[in-house]
């Protein structure tokens, strides 16, 4: 059986952000997990990367103040889209033997990206984005959560 590689976004995926850190970040060092996310990490052994668009800087920082560092082989900082599909792509090739899935709360962006490459994608209905339409079949997820919690099961029940 290919063990399952696991291709998280952050920001509205393991921790809400939207609405919640301020402008000036002034706030960061208060943000916190979703119920359920550190208990995954430390206990779904598939292989686990981090893809989290924006400043490297900032996001970098939000990792470390939650503390999940250590739970991914590989973290990536893209600064746009186009960046943020290739290392996607990159990622697939690093790791071809692998069923892939990304986990992620915009359909526009990883779902999309995901769906165009061949990943499973499941969509975590929460932020800003979580009232998004999608526009067309690209950015229907394979499957839909409300709660990081219902993760495991999607993932157990699908080989
Ligand atoms: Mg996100």
């Amino acid at each position: 059986m290919n063990s399952k590689l696991l291709v998280f976004d952050l920001d509205d995926t393991l921790l809400l952000t939207s609405g919640v850190i301020k402008k000036d970040y002034s706030n960061l060092e208060q943000i916190k997990l979703f119920p359920g996310v550190k208990e995954f990490l430390i206990n779904n052994h598939s292989q686990k990367i981090l893809v989290t668009k924006g400043d490297k800087t900032i996001q970098e920082k939000k990792v470390n103040i939650l503390g999940i560092k250590n739970y991914f082989e590989k973290i990536f900082f893209p600064l746009t889209d186009a960046h943020k599909i290739n290392c996607f792509k990159k990622i697939i090739k690093q790791y071809p033997n692998n069923e892939s899935w990304v986990i992620g709360n915009k359909i526009t962006s990883e779902i999309c990206y995901g769906n165009q490459l061949g990943l499973k994608t499941v969509l975590l209905r929460k932020g800003k984005y979580k009232t998004l339409k999608a526009k067309d079949d690209s950015e229907v997820p394979d499957y839909e959560i409300d709660k990081f919690t219902e993760l495991s099961n999607i993932l157990k029940c699908k080989q």
